[in-house]
């Protein structure tokens, strides 16, 4: 009924095509493959030339019932793929990106294939994304468009072990701080300096006292740097801060305090420059949402599937969508495991079930 061996070959192919996130002939290739094999079945399909992003829909406008989101690049540099090419290993496979995420694009694809076979009604939009890795910088308001059109939106990132989905991520957002000082000689002149190494430090201590992992927020200085020489006064330095948060009040009380901070240097003469990058929204699920994952467990033990649902602090493209209130699923794709890592692999015996559950449960929510 599902054509497996044919989603193994086709797996094999991308895979063993390098489509790192900078890598944009590798991200291009993987989305001209997916172009292709949507068109021959009848999609109409957009490419965004700059993003490379690749919008899939069997209606060529207007609301959609059924999103599916899936991301086509890897965090692997050219030349992974040859060194470390698909291979299958009894019901493993192995390779750059094999569950991070292109057996998950298979299976949306698979999926909306034959969906779109048995009802020409349903109306179904696939979403390939060529940069989640780095963060959706460019492609962000093009999925938010794509999700207020939505009525669901299913995320095809790898399930977690024993087919473990996700309903629920923390919100994220990276924080770019610029201390700008006074240089000056360390023995000479030590009071004509404004240190921004200082300045960093206190806001190193202030920015920690905003971690508060009881509800959530986590803050992490992750990266500093910053000084020439031991006997200059620093007038520059730089840290990033990765702030995790499942309310939005904890994100704006942190921008509060920054923003005083900023005002009321602790060295005087030091001025900071403040960057947000990067914006998730946290990913809470609501009743509609509740009751999307009550309708998916009602059909998986039908198929004598138990679907368990987790909750993680990392994000995914399924942030943006679920924040603008649309029912959202995330880990939707074959089981898999090493996400970012060599032994990344897919439990092939996965893509099936994944198939077969939301094959059962689409339809019915039209
Ligand atoms: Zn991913």
């Amino acid at each position: 009924m599902w054509k497996i061996e044919q989603l193994r070959k086709d797996l094999e192919t991308i895979v063993n095509i390098d489509s790192g996130s900078f890598d944009r002939e590798g991200v291009a290739a993987v989305g001209d493959f997916f172009e292709k094999k949507c068109k021959a079945a009848g999609f109409y399909t957009r490419r965004d030339p700059d993003t490379l992003a690749l919008e899939v829909r069997t209606h060529e406008d207007g609301p959609i019932d059924i999103l599916m989101l899936g991301h086509m690049d890897t965090v692997f540099p050219k030349g992974t793929a040859v060194e470390h090419p698909y291979r299958e290993e009894g019901n493993l496979a192995f390779g750059p990106g094999v569950s991070d995420m292109k057996a998950g694009l298979l299976t949306m694809t698979t999926l909306a294939e034959r969906l779109k076979a048995d009802d020409p009604e349903l109306r179904i939009c696939l979403a390939f994304n060529g940069e989640e890795e780095i963060g959706s910088l460019a492609t962000r308001d093009w999925m938010i468009q794509l999700g207020k059109q939505s009525r669901y939106a299913f995320v095809f990132e790898p399930g977690r072990d024993g087919g473990a989905m996700v309903k629920k991520r923390k919100g994220n957002i990276d924080l770019i701080l610029k201390f700008h000082g006074v240089a000056s000689h360390a023995g000479v002149a030590p009071e004509k300096g404004a240190s921004a190494v200082t300045e960093m430090a206190q806001w190193i201590v202030e920015l920690n006292k905003l971690q508060d992992l009881s509800i959530g927020t986590s803050v992490n200085v992750g990266l500093v740097k910053g000084g020439t020489a031991a006997n200059v006064v620093p007038d520059y330095a730089e840290c990033i801060v990765d702030l995790r948060f499942e309310r939005m009040e904890e994100m704006e009380k942190v921008q509060k305090r920054v923003a005083e901070l900023a005002k009321t240097p602790f060295v005087p003469n030091v001025t900071v420059d403040v960057e947000y990058q990067g914006i998730f929204g946290p990913m809470n699920p609501s009743k509609a949402t509740e009751e999307l994952i009550a309708k998916t467990n009602a059909k998986a033990a039908e198929l004598g599937q138990t679907i368990e649902w987790v909750a993680t602090g990392g994000v995914s493209d399924a942030n943006h969508i679920a924040a603008l209130g649309v029912p959202t699923l995330c880990g939707c794709g074959p089981v898999g495991g090493n996400s970012h890592n060599q032994k990344e692999y897919t439990e092939l015996d996965t893509i099936q079930q994944r198939l077969e559950l939301f094959y059962a449960l689409m339809p019915e929510l039209k």
